[in-house]
C-alpha cells in the first residue's frame, strides 16, 4: 500500500509549497521509490482553464486532456512523472460532482454535507489509483487558516486516522520571518500556524521553515519545543540559486531522511544525486549566454509563462549557456512610434507563445516578419505558429486581409475555428459558440513528421506525441499558397487534416508548432525543440 504525505502551508502564501513537494518527490525517487504527487485546490473554480493567467499564473495540461494548477508542471519537471487529470483537484469539482449526484437522486433523500460527503470526495481523490506507489504527495494548496481549505484539513485529520499508524505522515511549510530592527529570527508566527493546524486536528510530523538566513540550532529547538516535532525534523530552508538547487538544499538539511524516519523507515545510503548536480553545475558554470526576446501578452508575471520559462532554461542547460529573457509586450510594437528593429536587434532569438485574443497579435506579427526577415531564430508555439502563416499570408502570399476568426469573421480565414477533429477515442465534435470552459483540443495528440524536414531531425523521429491546448487551427484550405512562400508544413496529425508543425527551410531557425512542447520539458530531458532552439541563438550570437 502507498504511504501519503500530506503537505499544507502556514503563516502567508507563495512559500514555495509545490517545488518543496517536487523535491521531496525527486529526493525520494533517487532513493529508489515511486513516486505520485497530487495537489488539492481549495477554490470554487472547477479547473483553472477559465483563470486568467495574471490571476492564477499558467495553466498546465496534461497527457489526458486535464487543465491543471501550474504546480503540476512544477512536480513533472522534477520527477519525470507525467502528471494526470487524477492528480489536481479543486473544491469546485468536487462541488460538481456532489451536487450532480444530488440532483439525480444518488444520496437516497439524505442530507448532502461537508462531512461526510465532501471530505468523502477528497479522501477518495487521494486514495484513487495509487496500487503500484511508494508514496503519494498532497499538497493542499492555500493557507492553514482560510475558509475554503477547512474541508481538505478535516479529509486529512481523517485519513490519517483510517490509514493507520506509519502510513501517513504531514509536513507543514511555515515562515520565519527575520525583523531587521530585532536583528532576530522570529519563531512565534510558526508556532501560532502549527497550533492552529493542530487545533483542526493534524499534528504536523516535519516542519519546513523558509526564512532568509540559516536557523540557529537554538531557533530550531524553540520550534521543536513548542510544535511539540523532534529537532532534527525542524527543516531549515533558504532561497536556492536556482529552482534547480532545491532538492540538493533539501537533502543537505535532512529533509528525505526526516521524512523516511517519520515514516520508522531506514535511512539507508545516502542517494545518487549525480543528475541535480549535474543540472546546478550547468546553470551556475554556463561557457556563453544568449538572450531570448518573448513578444507575449502577459508579460507583466512571469508565472503566466511557467513552463515556458523552464524550458527555455532547459535549452540553455542542453548547450551549457545562460539564456537571458527578455520579456517584450507586443502592444508596444503597435504604436506610431515604437522602433521595432532598434527593439528586437539585440536579440540572438524571437519567441511568439501561446495566447488568447487578438490584444498584442499585430505586434507579434510585426515581430515574425522582422525574424523572417533578418533571419532571427524564431521559435512559434501555438498562437505565435498561428500568426506565422497570417504573417506569410499577408506580407509574402499577397492575401492583404489573412487573420484568424478568433478576432472576429474574416473573408480570409487563415487561422480558423475547426468543429471536427480525430481524437484517440474517434471523432470529437464542438460547437461554434459553444462555453469557454472545455471545449478546446487539449491534451496529448500525434503528429507524423514529414521525412526529411528540420523538425524530424530535431526529434530523432517520425512520430511524436504533444500536448495541446487550443480552439483554432491553420486552415488547409491556405495550405498550398502558404507552401508557396516558402513555408513547409512539416507536421500533421496523422489524419492529414491538422497542421502541427509549419517551418522555414531556407532560414536558419524558424519553426512554428501549434502544441506546447514547452509543457513536456525536463531539466535532465531538455525538449528537443528547446535545445535546438537555443543552439540556434548561440549560432546566431556568433554571427553578430
Ligand atoms: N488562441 C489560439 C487558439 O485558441 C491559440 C491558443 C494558444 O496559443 N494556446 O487556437
Amino acid at each position: 500500500m502507498a504511504r501519503f504525505i500530506f503537505i499544507t502551508g502556514g503563516v502567508v502564501s507563495s512559500l514555495g509549497k509545490g517545488l518543496m513537494a517536487a523535491s521531496l518527490g525527486a529526493l525520494l525517487q533517487a532513493r529508489g521509490y515511486r513516486v505520485r504527487i497530487r495537489k488539492f485546490d481549495p477554490y470554487l473554480n472547477v479547473d483553472p482553464g477559465t483563470m486568467s493567467p495574471y490571476q492564477h499564473g499558467e495553466v498546465y495540461v496534461t497527457d489526458d486532456g486535464a487543465e491543471t494548477d501550474l504546480d503540476l508542471g512544477h512536480y513533472e519537471r522534477f520527477t519525470g512523472v507525467a502528471s494526470r487529470q487524477s492528480d489536481n483537484i479543486t473544491s469546485g469539482r468536487i462541488y460538481q460532482q456532489i451536487i450532480t449526484r444530488e440532483r439525480r437522486g444518488d444520496y437516497l433523500g439524505a442530507t448532502v454535507q461537508v462531512i461526510p460527503h465532501v471530505t468523502d470526495a477528497i479522501k477518495s481523490f487521494a486514495l484513487a489509483e495509487t496500487d503500484d506507489l511508494d508514496f503519494v504527495l498532497c499538497e493542499i494548496g492555500g493557507t492553514v487558516g482560510d475558509i475554503e481549505s477547512l474541508p481538505f484539513i478535516e479529509a486529512i485529520r481523517q485519513l490519517k486516522n483510517e490509514l493507520g499508524r506509519g502510513n501517513s505522515i504531514s509536513i507543514h511549510v511555515t515562515l520565519v520571518p527575520f525583523i531587521a530592527a530585532a536583528g532576530e529570527l522570529k519563531t512565534k508566527p510558526t508556532q501560532h500556524s502549527v497550533r492552529e493546524l493542530a487545533s483542526l486536528g493534524v499534528q504536523p510530523d516535519v516542519l519546513v521553515c523558509r526564512s532568509e538566513r540559516p536557523l540557529p540550532e537554538g531557533e530550531k529547538a524553540k520550534i521543536a519545543l513548542f510544535c511539540n516535532v523532534p529537532k532534527e525534523a525542524v527543516i531549515s530552508a533558504l532561497d536556492a540559486k536556482s529552482i534547480y538547487a532545491v532538492p540538493l538544499q533539501y537533502h543537505g538539511e535532512g529533509l528525505d531522511a526526516e521524512v523516511l524516519k517519520a515514516f520508522g523507515l531506514p535511512v539507508g545510503a545516502a542517494p545518487d544525486l549525480g543528475r541535480w548536480d549535474d543540472i546546478v553545475d550547468r546553470i551556475v558554470n554556463p561557457e556563453g549566454e544568449v538572450t531570448v526576446g518573448v513578444v507575449g501578452k502577459y508579460v507583466g508575471l512571469p508565472d503566466a509563462y511557467k513552463s515556458l520559462n523552464e524550458a527555455l532554461v532547459h535549452g540553455g542547460i542542453a548547450n551549457r549557456v545562460k539564456v537571458n529573457i527578455r520579456w517584450i509586450d507586443a502592444e508596444l510594437f503597435e504604436q506610431a512610434d515604437s522602433d521595432i528593429a532598434a527593439s528586437l536587434e539585440p536579440l540572438n532569438a524571437i519567441l511568439v507563445p501561446g495566447a488568447f485574443g487578438e490584444r498584442g497579435a499585430e505586434g507579434k506579427i510585426a515581430s515574425i516578419r522582422f525574424a523572417r526577415e533578418r533571419r532571427v531564430p524564431y521559435f512559434g508555439i501555438c498562437f505565435g505558429m498561428q500568426m506565422a502563416c497570417v504573417e506569410a499570408a499577408r506580407n509574402l502570399a499577397g492575401i492583404a486581409g489573412a487573420s484568424s476568426t478568433e478576432f472576429g469573421p474574416t473573408p480570409e480565414p487563415v487561422v480558423g475555428l475547426i468543429t471536427e477533429w480525430m481524437g484517440s477515442d474517434g471523432l470529437e465534435k464542438r460547437e461554434q459558440g459553444g462555453d469557454l470552459g472545455g471545449t478546446m483540443r487539449l491534451g496529448a495528440y500525434q503528429a507524423k513528421l514529414a521525412g526529411n524536414s528540420h523538425v524530424a531531425g530535431i526529434y530523432g523521429a517520425g512520430e511524436i506525441s504533444e500536448r495541446h491546448r487550443h480552439r483554432y487551427e491553420v486552415n488547409t484550405a491556405y495550405k498550398e499558397r502558404l507552401e508557396e512562400t516558402g513555408l513547409a508544413f512539416t507536421g500533421m496529425s496523422p489524419d492529414g487534416a491538422l497542421p502541427e508543425i509549419v517551418e522555414r527551410p531556407e532560414h536558419p531557425w524558424f519553426v512554428g508548432v501549434q502544441f506546447h512542447p514547452e509543457l513536456k520539458s525536463k531539466p535532465f530531458a531538455p525538449h528537443p525543440l528547446f535545445a535546438s532552439f537555443i543552439e540556434a541563438a548561440v549560432r546566431q550570437s556568433r554571427l553578430v
